[in-house]
């Protein structure tokens, strides 16, 4: 067996070749491919002392891996809120691993300036004040995490506390949400605030926003200094909309810094302009938004913003002699969680620039418009019930009392089928199917398939 020394690596005219039928192989099973595949299963095998090579790899991805893959890629995945690769994100993201830059630091590459300037055009797709600034992050989840740490050394200082240098001992703080995300209320424990410490703020009735006169006196009876309030644009399973200029104006009222997660609901904005749901959110101490989703890039990619980068600097710096930094700006690893960085700026830049704002709206228009259509047939369905009007890209049903199956069957029988994929969701205490369309992929004939397949279902 041979070594596996530079000289037996494959070239990249060899890998090309390689990926070229890969690809192929890829877009020939991407119709019948399983959309999930939960029986998947990886046959153990012990870490070889011999090298094996590149075509063992090949071999072995060919006949245990990728066929156990899911079509999540593809246009039928509408689990959680699952953005495709578009191709001229996928081509970047080649690109990305090809060149592997460490977007650490600037002085050493213009990535780092790639990041900056994309990060400005997504504040300009989202017609936010230039003043916001920011860092591209592994997904929504890590730009929450920089929220809670941001808003918490925020709190800091007001109290004269360093909490980056000292910790939060002596911290006073107190978190208001109305339905957080799972992942802001992990984020919260992550950034020390804890994940069940945070005051619950009543709902709008029949929606998860936030009861805004219920927040005016939760704040009002807080007594400490230290106030952080988390909204959201929007909820997964509502898709609803905290009023976030009123939110705003009760946070500047008793000084509470407000992260607004917008991980998805943010791409409203594209449709309906600064005036629509996700009016207040330029408001904003700190925002989050995945671009991983409804922008769809590869994973992983999300974005935190913030009108205080200063603070986020307190938050993140890096001090370290050997890693004098040459750009007059500041480096990014001094700006988030990590020092070594991927450069997932790329196919970001790479789709703002091809789609330009016109692509990217059509784009998220496709897929309302999917939505509302299954949303219209479910309603005037027999065997259905919409269980909220559609707000956006996610349509909320069960089963009604004429279908011969109750909800949770209905969704373990349209998955088990391996044509769609949904994922399940409670609606004011009741259990619902949620369906999102975010992938660009999708056309509506995939989603008369789904329609196709409730129906035969409910009979
Ligand atoms: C998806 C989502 C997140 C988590 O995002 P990841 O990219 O999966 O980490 C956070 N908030 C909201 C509102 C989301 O939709």
């Amino acid at each position: 067996m041979q070594s596996l020394t530079p000289r037996h690596l494959p070239t990249y005219e060899h890998l090309l070749a390689a990926l070229e039928q890969e690809c192929q192989a890829f877009n020939a099973s991407l119709d019948s491919r399983r959309v999930s595949n939960p029986a998947s299963c990886l046959v153990p095998r012990v870490l070889s002392e011999q090298s094996a090579g590149f075509e063992a790899f090949r071999q072995v991805f060919g006949t245990e891996i990728a066929p156990q893959l899911s079509a999540s890629n593809g246009g039928r995945y509408w689990g959680f809120v699952t953005g495709g690769a578009n191709p001229v994100a996928t081509y970047a993201d080649w690109l990305v691993t090809l060149y592997n830059q460490n977007v650490s630091k600037g002085g050493d590459s213009v990535a780092s300036q790639v990041e900056r300037q994309a990060i400005k055009w997504i504040t300009e797709l989202f017609e936010l004040p230039a003043v916001f600034e920011g860092v591209m992050t592994t997904g929504a989840t890590a730009a929450n995490v920089l929220g809670a740490m941001v808003a918490r050394q925020e709190v800091g200082r007001q109290q004269g506390i360093d909490v980056a240098k000292v910790g939060c001992k002596d911290l006073d703080y107190a978190v208001f949400a109305a339905t957080p995300h799972a992942s802001m209320v992990k984020a919260l424990g992550l950034a020390g605030l804890g994940q069940e410490s945070w005051v619950q703020v009543a709902c709008e009735p029949n929606s998860e926003a936030m009861d805004t006169i219920d927040l005016a006196s939760k704040l009002a009876e807080c007594r400490g200094p230290g106030k952080i309030v988390i909204a959201s644009a929007a909820t997964v399973t509502g898709t609803d909309y905290d009023d976030l200029v009123r939110v705003a104006q009760l946070c500047r009222q008793h000084q509470a810094w407000l992260h607004v997660d917008g991980a998805f609901g943010i791409f409203e904005r594209l449709l309906m302009g600064p005036q629509g749901k996700t009016q207040g959110i330029e408001l904003a101490d700190s925002i989050t938004l995945d671009c991983h989703k409804w922008l769809n890039v590869p994973y992983d990619c999300g974005v935190f913003l913030t009108r205080h980068p200063h603070t986020l600097l307190a938050t993140c710096n890096v001090d370290a002699p050997y890693l004098a930094n040459s750009d007059a700006e500041q480096p990014f690893m001094s700006l988030g969680i990590e020092n070594s960085r991927r450069f997932r700026a790329l196919p970001v830049w790479a789709t703002l620039l091809a789609y330009g704002k016109q692509g990217i709206r059509a784009q998220i228009q496709r897929n309302v418009d999917q939505a509302n259509a299954l949303a219209n047939w479910v309603n005037a369905s027999d065997g259905y019930e919409l269980n909220k009007p559609c707000a956006l890209n996610v349509v909320v049903f069960s089963a009604s009392d004429k279908n011969k199956l109750d909800t949770q069957t209905v969704l373990a029988q349209l998955n088990e089928s391996g044509q769609v994929f949904m994922t399940p969701g409670m609606w004011q205490g009741k259990a619902v199917i949620r369906c999102a369309f975010s992938n660009w992929r999708t056309e509506m004939q995939d989603v008369e398939l789904a329609i196709t397949e409730l129906a035969r279902l409910a009979s």
